[in-house]
């Protein structure tokens, strides 16, 4: 499983203004990039791409088939994958119960940014719910 998640500074920067800019909504994105096998496992995250919220909502979010559908087109262009799934809390930066839910079909890193706390927090489905650590490149 993916133990590692790997941004640019810019990318970081870039969601956080994503996330201010929607409040009181969530927001979200998906995260673009490879995953590299070594002594643990990477995802390395290249493109952040802005997805709207259909949900329009401050709890929850959900993306609609046909954007989410263009983005793993683009990322199948590029020859990478879809790597990650991004999204805003105006809350803490754990993931909500419907959150675990999506995680379970959804095992790629989970990138939560929290307006309030003002920090991001890196989890993934794997048995259960497990943190992963986030690396920030310059
Ligand atoms: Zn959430």
């Amino acid at each position: 499983m993916v133990s590692r998640l790997t941004l640019s500074y810019n990318n970081l920067k870039y969601l956080m203004s994503l996330s201010k800019d929607a409040l009181p909504l969530e927001c979200c994105a998906l995260l673009v990039g490879e995953t590299k096998i070594d002594s643990l496992t990477e995802a390395i995250v290249t493109d952040a791409i802005s997805v709207r919220n259909v949900d329009r909502s401050s709890a929850s979010f959900s993306i609609e088939p046909e954007e989410l559908l263009n983005v793993y087109r683009l990322a199948e262009a590029k020859k990478l994958q879809v790597v990650g799934i991004f999204h805003s809390h105006p809350s803490h930066p754990v993931p909500s119960s419907t959150d675990q839910k999506y995680m379970r079909i959804n095992p790629v890193a989970w990138l939560i940014y929290s307006t309030t706390a003002e920090r991001f927090g890196a989890f993934i489905f794997e048995d259960s719910i497990r943190k992963v650590e986030l690396q920030v490149m310059a």
